[in-house]
């Protein structure tokens, strides 16, 4: 006999443990199945080298989670807290530097060094930026209308999006254009001269994404990392949870359990389960048979509509958007546990602005496109790009006293490298990162105690995340707000009644943001008052009828 819930939640991500916590906190039956033996998919910490090192292992930092959802779900009594981050620190083989911190008079200084140009272009461009942020950024948390469909109900959703962009003037309209289509060089090249900031900013612009700076629509990638806030105001801040990005997940699942959520690991979903065109459950891997009316599934679209289902059930040009769903990925993740903590030869000493802050491995725009052109031509990257950064300089529970952890996040290898493990190309190129690591930083290599290498086939097979795309598919034009992730279900709906989506696959993901997780159960209550008002009016017409 099947095992009966309200919902099933298909995936123990941050995303699937929101929606959870909201699901339980409304009083419903809720249960969560994830297949790994631990919750958090790509926002978890682990101890591959043992108890005394613990690792963020895929993300590592986090700007993007509501405070309303911090709030609402007590976080903060479940563990939760954030170390702010330091700034960026950018080290160069010559011997120089090129620091951003807050201080905007510091700032200003600190890019100087390099041009006089620059330094006098920075405010404008932080306020462009910020500026832009702003409108973005409500844009991000909203549930986005059904643009195109004509149906009163989409059209009224429609012009509500409208109402809100009338805050825009002609420039801003303009700037947002520009800012969706054009290419990150574009915008960078425009403003600075010097090779430090241009190499800095142009991090920032292919984090993530399958692009180099002189792609067109990678500008936008800027924008989004300067959508964020930690809760005190400050847009585009970051910073580091305790215990590593597992803090997050733990404390939400800790959140969700308070409310009477159940939480399944090492529980693989291998069906979800359909009557008629409507979900009524899933089965596991291992034959056990759970039934509940609404289904959520968190994983890669194409694990949940190509595998989980059966495309017969789904609309044709559904699976076609889903088939062509781009996901893909350079990104190498390298995991170190360290002796002691690296010396920058541009600036000695312990510095809790450097050590603590996002210490970036690019010298010029050029450099980081020139990486971007090598992997595109099917090789791994001479030179890759790093953005590193040291947790335990604030978090003492993540390594033993005077040692520390570090996560160096690298781009790119060849996107084709989700297929096979390329362990021995792995190996040349995380040793070509030290390298680059070690003209800075001498000594560095030998501080290393151990490392893990996460690859696009590691974030594939073992993560759950096809391509390794670490939004859960490219944030391009193409595939964002009413196209994220097939036309007509960006509403986190899905052709099938009764089974939402609320992975990083649909707006307002791609990031640690808990958007879907929180979105879905509003689309989830929504529904289900309606369904109970139409079933009230169906038997309160068929009383009178029988009155008569
Ligand atoms: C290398 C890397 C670095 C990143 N850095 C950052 C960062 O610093 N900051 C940030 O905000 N974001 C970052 N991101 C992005 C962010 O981590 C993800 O967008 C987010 O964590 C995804 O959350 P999710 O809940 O939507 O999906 P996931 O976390 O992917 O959760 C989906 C879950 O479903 C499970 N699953 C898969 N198949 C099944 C099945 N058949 N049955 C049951 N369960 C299944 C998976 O195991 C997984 O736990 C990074 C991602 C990566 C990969």
């Amino acid at each position: 006999m099947a095992q009966q819930y309200d919902v099933v939640i298909v995936g123990g991500g941050h995303n699937g443990l929101v929606a959870a916590a909201y699901l339980a906190r409304e009083g419903l039956r809720t249960l969560v199945l994830e297949r790994r033996h631990i919750v958090g998919g790509a926002a978890v910490s682990e101890q591959p080298f043992g108890p005394d090192f613990t690792l963020t292992s895929l993300s590592y930092v986090v700007s993007w989670l509501p405070p309303a959802l911090v709030k609402d779900l007590d976080l903060v009594r479940h563990g939760y807290h954030i170390y702010p981050q330091g700034p960026y620190f950018a080290p160069r083989t010559d011997g120089s530097y090129l620091q951003l911190p807050d201080d905007k008079r510091a700032r200003r200084e600190q890019i100087a060094k390099f041009s006089a140009k620059d330094a006098d272009a920075i405010e404008h461009w932080d306020e462009w930026m910020e500026g832009l942020g702003t409108v973005l950024g409500p844009l991000v948390t909203e549930i986005p209308p059904k643009v195109g469909s004509k149906k009163p109900i989409d059209l009224a959703k429609q012009a509500w999006l409208l109402r809100k962009l009338t805050g825009i003037d002609e420039r801003k309209a303009v700037d947002l254009t520009r800012l969706l289509t054009s290419s990150a060089a574009d915008l960078i090249e425009d403003t600075f001269e010097s090779d430090a900031m241009r190499g800095v900013l142009s991090v920032s612009a292919v984090i993530g994404s399958w692009a180099g700076p002189r792609t067109p629509g990678t500008a936008y990638v800027i924008a989004h990392h300067h959508i964020g806030d930690l809760g005190d105001g400050r847009i585009g801040a970051w910073g580091f949870p305790r215990g590593g990005m597992g803090g997050v997940t733990q404390a939400l699942a800790s959140a969700a359990r308070s409310f009477g959520a159940e939480i399944r690991t090492e529980a693989p979903v291998a069906r979800i389960t359909t009557k008629n065109g409507s979900a009524t459950g899933v089965i596991l891997e291992d034959g056990t048979e759970i039934s509940a009316s609404t289904v959520i599934t968190t994983t890669h679209p194409q694990i949940s509509f190509l595998r989980l289902l059966d495309s017969a059930d789904l609309p044709a040009d559904f699976v076609d958007d889903i088939r062509r769903y781009k996901s893909r990925s350079g990104t190498v993740k390298i995991n170190v546990a360290l002796d002691r903590l690296p010396e920058f030869t541009s600036k000695p000493g312990f510095d809790a602005q450097v050590h603590g802050g996002t210490i970036v491995l690019s010298e010029s725009l050029d450099e980081v496109e020139a990486s971007f052109q090598e992997a595109a031509a099917g090789k791994p990257s001479t030179l890759p790009f790093a953005d590193i950064c040291i947790p335990s300089v604030f978090d003492p529970t993540l390594a033993p006293e005077g040692k520390h952890v570090m996560s160096m996040f690298t781009q790119w290898v060849p996107h084709t490298w989700n297929e096979e493990p390329h362990l021995d190309e792995l190996e040349a190129y995380a040793d070509r990162l030290f390298a680059r690591m070690e003209a800075v930083a001498p000594g560095f290599t030998s501080s290393v105690l151990h490392r893990q290498i996460l690859s696009p086939y590691d974030i594939e097979h073992e993560y759950g995340i096809i391509g390794g795309n670490i939004f859960h598919g490219e944030l391009t034009m193409g595939q964002m707000f009413h196209a994220r992730p097939a036309a007509g279900y960006a509403d986190l709906r899905t052709p099938i009644a009764g089974l939402y989506q609320a992975g990083s696959a649909t707006h307002g993901g791609g990031g640690v943001t808990g958007v879907p997780g929180r979105n879905v159960v509003h689309q989830i209550l929504g529904d289900r008052k309606r369904s109970q008002w139409r079933d009230r009016a169906r038997i309160g017409a068929r009383e009178s009828k029988a009155n008569r």
